[in-house]
């Protein structure tokens, strides 16, 4: 009860400072949702005061469903550090599930109603939300020569080991709780309500430390998305591609190609079917590339209708192939208002070991040009440098 109360005022203070001193300045979505949580968590705690065995088919199911809304919450707030959003879709199920298993329960376990369901879902997001966190970590740490390579890792990395303590201790209660059941002196002593109340308290300092510094980072993954991501193709934007083409051709071990890809009669396309179809076909063409590129790959948009692809291997056999199933996937892929998709001329250019980019993308680009002379829709290979200039034709 004492323990309780402490934490109900700690609770309290936290969330009036989360909203004047972090919320109301940033306006972050992290933010949002860690007073969501706070909330939440708050208000499943206050019912869990008043439940009765009589009452408890009113008080357990919304205090259960508040406890695992507070859980989804910090999924939530993980996903928002890297720009995702989180919709019902993702938060309803757990909360439905531990209302219905509670009311369902309650006239016969009375103030344990439901628990094991909701003890199950807290877990599962607490779960969710320490995978997001080192995900998140890692990929910052891995972002050399980001804007946002350091900003943050340190409070994320905080934050992730907060977040796996608190998940670890889920599964404890958890398994205890199936294992023992609450009436367990072990279970009551080390994974009950006051050694919850402990493990919140935890939380809650961790969270309390880092949240303005990660206000911050969700602000900056924003805004570095902004300046680096096209929107209507969702690859990168040309000074994006450039950048990380660049980053990769000086580090190739195994070999590179540089390919450069132009959507065939473009301007017809826009006059006949109109310029909004013309965007929705190079959105299609985004999507196409990006399911069809491999996880070392790199794509990018670098004009109005042409693109880049880095592929990660030197090898023209695996270029082309690849080539070859990206071509037949774009005729299959289909857009609102457009008839026939149009067809693509791409230029190949393999790597040599210490060319530059602006070499490599040069050759791609006059490979593609020649593409486009001998009739369109085919993938022309580059010579290598330094020959007369000539090329070969592949398909
Ligand atoms: P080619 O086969 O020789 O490449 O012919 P093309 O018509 O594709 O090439 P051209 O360079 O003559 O025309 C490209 C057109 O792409 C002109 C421009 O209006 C259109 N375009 C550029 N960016 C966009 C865009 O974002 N959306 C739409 N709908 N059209 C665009
Ligand atoms: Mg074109
Ligand atoms: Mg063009």
């Amino acid at each position: 009860m004492t323990l309780n109360v402490a934490l109900t005022l700690v609770s309290l203070t936290v969330l009036v400072l989360s909203i004047f001193a972090v919320y109301l300045r940033d306006r972050s979505r992290y933010a949002a949702w860690w007073i969501g949580l706070l909330i939440s968590a708050a208000l499943s705690n206050a019912m869990s005061l008043v439940i009765t065995d009589q009452n408890a088919l009113i008080t357990v199911p919304p205090a259960n469903a508040a406890g695992v809304y507070s859980a989804a919450c910090a999924w939530a707030a993980s996903r928002a550090l890297r720009g995702a959003r989180t919709g019902w879709r993702l938060t309803l199920p757990g909360v439905a599930a531990a209302s219905v298993a509670s009311a369902i329960e309650a006239h016969e376990l009375g103030y344990w109603a439901g628990s094991t369901v909701t003890l199950l879902c807290m877990t599962v997001y607490f779960v969710l939300s320490a995978r997001d966190l080192w995900m998140l970590r890692d990929s910052h740490a891995r972002a050399e020569g980001d804007v946002s390579a350091s900003a943050g890792t340190m409070a994320i990395t905080g934050l992730a080991v907060g977040a796996s303590a608190l998940a670890t201790f889920y599964v404890w209660r958890t398994v205890l709780f199936v294992a023992l059941g609450p009436e367990d002196p072990f279970f009551a002593a080390y994974a009950g309500v006051s050694a919850n109340a402990l493990a919140v308290l935890f939380l809650l300092i961790i969270i309390t430390f880092t949240l303005s510094e990660l206000s911050q980072v969700e602000r900056v993954v924003d805004l570095q998305m902004r300046a680096t991501l096209d929107t209507l193709t969702g690859l990168w934007n040309r000074d994006e591609f450039t950048r990380r083409a660049a980053v990769r051709l000086r580090g190739h071990a195994g070999g590179a190609t540089v390919v450069v890809a132009d959507v065939d009669r473009f301007k017809q396309l826009n006059d006949t079917c109109g310029h909004a179809a013309g965007d929705r076909a190079l959105a299609a063409f985004g999507a196409t590339l990006r399911d069809g590129i491999g996880a070392r790959d790199l794509a990018g948009r670098i004009g109005g209708e042409e693109f880049g692809i880095v592929f990660a291997t030197g090898d023209t056999q695996s270029v082309l192939t690849h080539l070859s199933e990206i071509r037949g996937a774009y005729a299959r892929a289909t857009a609102a208002d457009v008839e026939t998709m149009p067809t693509v001329s791409y230029g190949v250019a393999v790597v040599e070991p210490g060319e530059r980019l602006d070499s490599a993308i040069h050759r791609a680009d006059a490979a593609m040009y020649r593409a486009k002379r001998e009739g369109r829709d085919r993938i022309v290979v580059a010579e290598r440098p330094r020959t007369d200039g000539a090329s070969s034709q592949a398909a």
